[in-house]
């Protein structure tokens, strides 16, 4: 039994198109939303949109920005020959939060998939190791989350980054993360562990 009410219907399916928000959440929103005075209604609609038309990807890392390059690799107090690979931005929020680490990152947006045709070109693959190449990198932190899907992304990686340079250190980060555990999800203690004791 729907609300009978064609907007609020419309709001409601509109919201239910969010990660984790089912019926129930996306009623009680919407709710809110009738509630609120107008002027902040169009500051919420003002925001969506503007997310979406000025967020684009970092053209070094994939990360989101607003900049052609993002302010992590902008950032020349950083140090150049680390790089971190993740999964999400969600990942890099999470590290940058945790303060465990001062280099620079790659974000693939997801792992490999070969059920749902996600390739090595869908997640930037072929630029990661056009980077490895180039530059002088002195360590590649395999930080994909440990999931079959990320194990699976961190071998393939390893196996790609040792043809083009043999000697390059590669590590994956410690056991302190639990199998299936996502990085975006683990506190900063056990992210810094995890990160203090790769190998
Ligand atoms: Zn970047």
């Amino acid at each position: 039994m729907d609300t009978q009410i064609g907007s609020l219907e419309r709001l409601i399916s509109s919201l239910q198109q969010l990660p984790g928000i089912g019926r129930r959440s996306a009623e009680k929103l919407a709710l809110a939303v009738v509630n609120m005075p107008k002027q902040r209604v169009a500051d919420i609609a003002e925001s969506l949109v503007r997310v979406k038309n000025k967020i684009h990807l970092c053209r070094r890392c994939f990360n989101l920005s607003e900049d052609e390059v993002c302010s992590i690799c902008g950032d020349e107090r950083r140090n150049q020959h680390l790089l971190c690979v993740v999964e999400q931005p969600l990942d890099l929020w999470n590290l940058e939060k945790a303060k465990v680490y001062h280099g620079l990152y790659f974000v693939l947006h997801g792992h490999l998939n070969p059920l749902e045709n996600i390739g090595p070109e869908e997640l930037f693959i072929p630029q990661l190791l056009g980077r490895v190449q180039k530059e002088d990198f002195e360590e590649i932190i395999l930080a994909t989350n440990p999931t079959v899907e990320g194990e699976t992304t961190a071998m393939y990686l390893l196996r790609e980054i040792r043809r083009i340079k043999p000697h390059l250190k590669v590590s994956r980060l410690a056991r302190g993360l639990s199998m299936g555990s996502d990085i975006e999800y683990v506190d900063p203690m056990t992210l810094k562990n995890a990160f203090e004791n790769r190998k």
